[in-house]
């Protein structure tokens, strides 16, 4: 066994026998783990806090002698945790966040990738509670997840001729993108407007801050479908539970 130090964030705890906690941890090096924490109680190592779903901690911890279970040395507190009665909405924002990573990320395989965008989006959801125009930042998380994972959303041109996206513009998730009024010839696409695109395309860099948010919310329903349909298509993740709330 050797020690090792990360940070992460804790997605679910249970009791195991009576001194004992096992928890699951989406860490920024080793991906997501199993921890088990013994000994509450007695000389406790770690703040009780570190239990909270979703707080975010500093860990020591014991690489597994066998099996994949890390032992617990040292942990503090650095964020807490949300809590339902926080802030619903932004509750299941949170969740939403967490069981697509559960669902994409196999248990022990690291992405440094992924962890710096959650990272950030949860600073700020923590700190945007209370403020609807965090589900911004959801939408930031997806449109990075799905190119992370190699589903990029171009939205600057037309998927077949390649032209820019000026006007209108048709949206199919099985291809992953926008084809242009020439090129399109299905039925089964999301027709938008050019407003939509750039909005995407605002939200996709992360320049929030230019987002003309009633152009954002008269548009959501199309933006939110062109993701939705993104991530079941190409993750295959059952989102049906977060629905409205994002
Ligand atoms: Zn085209």
């Amino acid at each position: 066994m050797s020690l090792i130090k990360t940070e992460g964030y804790v997605l679910k705890n249970i009791e195991f026998r009576e001194t004992s906690r096992i928890i699951t941890l989406f860490s920024r090096d080793y991906g997501v783990v199993s921890i088990m924490i013994k000994g509450i109680g007695k000389n406790n190592t770690f703040s009780p806090e570190i239990f909270d779903t979703y707080s975010k901690s500093s860990f020591v911890l014991y690489t597994p002698h066998s099996g994949e279970m890390y032992k617990h040395k040292e942990s503090s507190l650095i964020i807490p945790g949300i809590s339902l009665s926080k802030n619903i909405v932004t509750f299941f924002r949170v969740s939403f966040i967490f069981e697509i990573v559960l669902k994409v990320l196999p248990k022990h395989v690291p992405s440094n990738d992924i962890y710096r965008i959650v990272d950030n989006v949860l600073f700020k959801l923590f700190n945007h509670a209370n403020n609807d125009k965090n589900i911004l930042y959801i939408y930031y998380f997806i449109l990075n997840l799905l190119n992370i994972l190699g589903y990029d959303i171009n939205t600057k041109q037309c998927i077949k001729c390649k032209t820019p996206l000026k006007s209108n513009a048709f949206f199919s998730s099985k291809d992953g993108g926008f084809f242009c009024s020439n090129c399109f010839n299905d039925n089964d696409f999301i027709n938008t407007e050019n407003n939509v695109i750039t909005t995407l395309d605002k939200i996709k860099i992360g320049n929030l801050k230019s987002i003309n948010y009633n152009t954002f919310k008269s548009e959501r329903k199309r933006i939110k479908n062109i993701l939705i349909s993104s991530l079941i298509y190409h993750l295959g993740v059952d989102i049906e539970k977060y629905i409205e709330y994002i």
